[in-house]
């Protein structure tokens, strides 16, 4: 392999073929370069309602399709956003399927490789800087911590309206890890119970940062016990995230290495 020696511009984006790309967070230059010119070369762009309008603005002239779909307001089942990403696809578009952060992580992804893949559809995947990460930088903190925090978890504390969360809440309640709850805004008194409940102290450090690399950003950071009552001070009702842990505490910004001079030398 030669790196830097095919114009990928032509060999990587055929008509006929699907890209599912991370939007990122939602800030723009989050976005990858990579991202950027798939989604100029895109003949038609599905996008999901967290992809802000600066990440759209860069489509041009392709055509744009919302199949968003926020908490119970569902606009299009995932079977119908697999159909139309096929269709497409077989109709001789370039077509690039636009996802909040990255696609791999809660967006759905697997159902859509795999309607593609079952079509005989090309489809490939390129990732984006997921809602975690941009968390953490709002917060100006690691998601890991050496010596503290040495797990990191990804979990979706959605859960079908009226049913509990289902998710192993003694594995979740280990002090030596990180976890960030996506779409836990709604389940914060719940998560804050069950990690409790679980054995993790009230007195954990927990952060919460709705609208995580936009102009609105808003976070909070406080204590596990104080989390259902802080998360009520955000306003509007923008894509919110909660991290739990000892990293997104005060030790997580007050690191001080015993090697300082050798590290920095
Ligand atoms: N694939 C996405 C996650 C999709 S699930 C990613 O990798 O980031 C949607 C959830 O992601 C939201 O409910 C919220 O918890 C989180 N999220 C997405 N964008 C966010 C943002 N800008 N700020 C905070 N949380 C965000």
């Amino acid at each position: 392999m030669t790196l830097g020696s095919t114009p990928q511009e032509s060999t990587d984006f055929p008509a006929r073929m699907v890209w599912l790309v991370g939007a990122g967070p939602g800030d723009p230059e989050l976005l990858t370069r990579k991202a950027e010119r798939l989604i100029r070369s895109a003949t038609v762009v599905f996008h999901d309602a967290l992809v802000g309008p600066g990440v759209l603005a860069l489509a041009g002239d392709a055509r744009l399709v919302h199949v968003g779909k926020r908490a119970g307001r569902h606009s299009r089942d995932q079977a119908s956003i697999d159909r139309l990403l096929v269709e497409a696809a077989l109709a001789g578009e370039r077509v690039v399927r636009l996802k909040g952060g990255d696609p791999s992580i809660f967006g759905r992804a697997a159902e859509e490789l795999g309607a593609c893949r079952s079509a005989g559809v090309a489809v490939a995947i390129c990732p984006g800087i997921t809602a975690a990460s941009a968390a953490a930088a709002g917060l100006g903190r690691s998601l890991t911590l050496r010596g503290t925090a040495r797990r990191l978890s990804f979990v979706t504390a959605h859960a079908r309206a009226g049913d509990r969360l289902e998710l192993d809440w003694q594995a979740l309640a280990d002090p030596g890890s990180t976890t960030a709850f996506y779409m836990g805004k709604a389940a914060a008194g719940e998560i804050a119970e069950n990690l409790i409940a679980a054995g993790l102290p009230g007195s954990t450090p927990v952060a919460a940062v709705q609208n995580a690399s936009l102009p609105d950003e808003q976070r909070i950071t406080t204590r596990l016990d104080l989390l259902a009552i802080a998360v009520k001070a955000f306003a509007g009702d923008g894509p919110a995230l909660v991290l739990v842990g000892a990293a997104v505490g005060p030790a997580g910004g007050n690191v001080r290495t015993a090697r300082h001079d050798e590290v920095a030398a």
